[in-house]
């Protein structure tokens, strides 16, 4: 059985059970089951499943571990935790992190005034808020704000204006300071796609000068006791550890060198974020080469070493890691809606006397081809089809026998891949890109998977049922967007096999995983497609609990949010059915109140068949 490699991404999260993905959690519920519930209330399209006890279980994992390997060492400082909201800023998730984190005193982190203010409204009271990027003079403001409101917030600071910023405002606010925190500059860079956060030219930091001159100014100001924390981040998905170690030794001898200054209120170094998700699909390729327990010893032991020897305290550590937290809880299941083969039946074919001697011999690979000779039939088939296609371009063939061909090679593929079903993935690989079959999904990678549009992210996908039959087309996928971007190729190197299904008599639905981190907000409405229709499940010992279902953007509502006048559309549009001389005058109205729906609907396909009944 393919399992598509559940056991490398999933982490015990996900498993598979009489054919269907399930949730791993209490009473297991199918995830194909909770998509019929749901669909059954009418809400078609691509929907985003949200699972709140995978938000739970990772916030737990990282403080369990950290705690437990801050006790194996003995290490005296404490450990601190803040999501970055950057990661995913939806309600629908951010509520219930902040729910679930409360017991931990799990904080926030903010990068713009529009998280700041966010994370003023919904952090745990008393949970750390840390504020980072750059920030103008208003940003610094609300953080003095925030601070007379009683929040327990540091502004990090990223250039020296910005300190300048502080210093200027603190006469405003009555001796109530927010903390301070400094983004040092480290040489040691982070790698992958996201590199640029760290490293001597990254965009973020102050330079060792620049670390001197703040220093300076916080001494002249009185303010080195609100100086508590330094902070660094060399990038997201960091999958090599060797770079964070690196980093971790820069940044624990500035600290201790910070603290020799003078600096007697700094105690906390801010490692930010980067801890990697594993969403390789492949059983022997693992993308991330470490642990959480390695990542939390490796941080613990080193600056416990460098302490040691530079005879400070033990700093406390903090952490931003967002991708780590919020990756697993939102799955996106997308129904198939067309394999585009489908057509290619025998009793479309059109054949007569004068077909091309190489169409007859196409037909007779497909007639005799049998268990012994599929795979040689199958190589002969497409090599006929290519000259066949040669001839057409040439004007040697017309349309009809071009049609020919195309059917013919594709029943002669699937009867090779029937024929040959017992046979191993690997030995059809090297003809499998060219026997793909294209699978059309109703979402937009524009929308939900703009990493995999733009960065080439990979996201586990399978499908949700029939795990227990044989799945030997090699498969591409296709979203609903016009636009020729919108497709994940066949990868010969990552090969995804699918089923062969009849959609006229059974759904099909894929399932891509790990989808909760960074895909919402900068998802786009590409086509105008919206975010998908999401919901929560709450999953208990007897069952589970569909909860806060929000349907995708209606047409209109997308249109309102680019900036049209709703009133204008319908009036334009009603006005233009009342002028038609082709519609009869008592049907206008009808015809109106079809638009009103239209509107009133979201932009994904359908499968059902409306009715329009204008002539009853
Ligand atoms: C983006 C970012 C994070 C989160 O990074 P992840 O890779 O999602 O853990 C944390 N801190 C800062 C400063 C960031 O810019």
């Amino acid at each position: 059985m393919n399992r598509y490699g559940i056991d490398v991404w999933g982490g015990k999260r996900f498993d598979i059970r009489n054919g269907e993905v399930v949730v791993n959690h209490k009473s297991k519920p199918s995830i194909i089951d909770i998509v019929s519930r749901v669909r059954e209330d009418g809400l078609s399209g691509p929907l985003l499943i949200r699972f709140p006890h995978l938000i739970e279980s990772q916030i737990s994992l990282m403080y369990d571990t950290f705690t437990e390997v801050q006790n194996e060492f003995k290490y005296k400082g404490g450990f601190n935790a803040v999501f970055p909201l950057k990661v995913n800023q939806y309600p629908g998730f951010v509520k219930n992190l902040v729910e679930k984190g409360k017991k931990y005193n799990y904080g926030l982190e903010a990068g713009s005034k529009a998280e700041l203010l966010l994370a003023m409204t919904y952090n745990n009271a008393n949970a750390p808020i840390t504020v980072n990027g750059f920030k103008d003079n208003e940003m610094i403001v609300l953080g003095f704000l925030a601070a007379k409101m009683g929040q327990n917030i540091t502004l990090t600071i990223e250039g020296i204006n910005e300190l300048e910023s502080i210093v200027e405002n603190i006469k405003n606010f009555d001796g109530v300071v927010p903390n301070i925190g400094l983004r040092i500059r480290l040489h040691s860079s982070g790698i992958g796609i996201w590199a640029k956060s760290g490293g001597i030219n990254s965009k973020f930091g102050l330079t060792s000068l620049e670390l001197i001159t703040a220093i300076d100014i916080l001494k002249k100001h009185n303010l080195l006791e609100y100086f508590t924390m330094i902070h660094f981040h060399i990038g997201s998905q960091i999958e090599d550890i060797a770079p964070l170690k690196k980093a971790l030794r820069e940044a624990g001898n500035i600290f201790a060198e910070l603290k020799k200054m003078g600096a007697n209120a700094l105690r906390a170094i801010n490692l930010g974020g980067g801890l990697a998700v594993e969403y390789s699909q492949n059983e022997n390729r693992y993308h991330r080469n470490y642990s959480l327990k390695e990542y939390a010893s490796d941080v613990i032991y080193l600056l416990q070493d460098i302490s040691k020897r530079k005879d400070v305290k033990e700093p406390d550590i903090f952490i931003e890691s967002g991708r780590y937290v919020a990756a697993s809880h939102a799955v996106l299941v997308t129904p198939v809606l067309e394999l585009f083969s489908k057509d290619y039946s025998e009793k479309a074919l059109r054949l007569d006397k004068k077909n091309p001697p190489l169409v007859k011999e196409l037909y007779d690979l497909y007639k005799d081809m049998n268990g012994k000779n599929a795979l040689e039939f199958l190589h002969d088939g497409i090599d006929h089809m290519e000259s066949l296609l040669t001839l057409f371009d040439l004007g040697y063939i017309d349309i009809e026998d071009r049609s020919n061909t195309e059917i013919l090679v594709n029943l002669i593929i699937k009867k090779a891949l029937y024929l040959l079903k017992d046979k191993n993935h690997n030995e059809l690989l090297s003809i499998q890109d060219r026997v793909q079959e294209r699978y059309l999904l109703n979402f937009s990678i524009f929308q939900s998977l703009p990493d995999n549009w733009g960065l080439g992210q990979n996201f586990p996908v399978m499908p949700l049922d029939r795990l227990d039959e044989k799945n030997q087309r090699s498969a591409s996928l296709w979203d609903i967007t016009c636009d020729s971007d919108g497709e994940i190729s066949f990868d010969i190197k990552n090969p995804l096999f699918l089923h062969d299904v009849n959609l006229d008599e059974e759904d099909y639905f894929l399932g891509f995983f790990l989808v909760g981190a960074y895909q919402e907000t900068m998802g786009m409405e590409h086509n105008l497609f919206a975010h998908p229709t999401e919901l929560s499940v709450e999953i208990s010992d007897e069952g589970y609990e569909i909860k806060n279902i929000i349907k995708s953007k209606s047409i209109i509502e997308i249109l309102k949010n680019i900036e049209y006048n709703e009133g204008e559309i319908r009036s334009i549009l009603y006005d233009k059915v009342k002028k038609s001389k082709l519609v009869a005058e008592d049907k206008k109205s009808r015809v109106c109140e079809m638009i009103n729906t239209f509107l009133n609907d979201n932009s994904y396909l359908k499968t059902d068949i409306i009715q329009p009944n204008f002539f009853d």
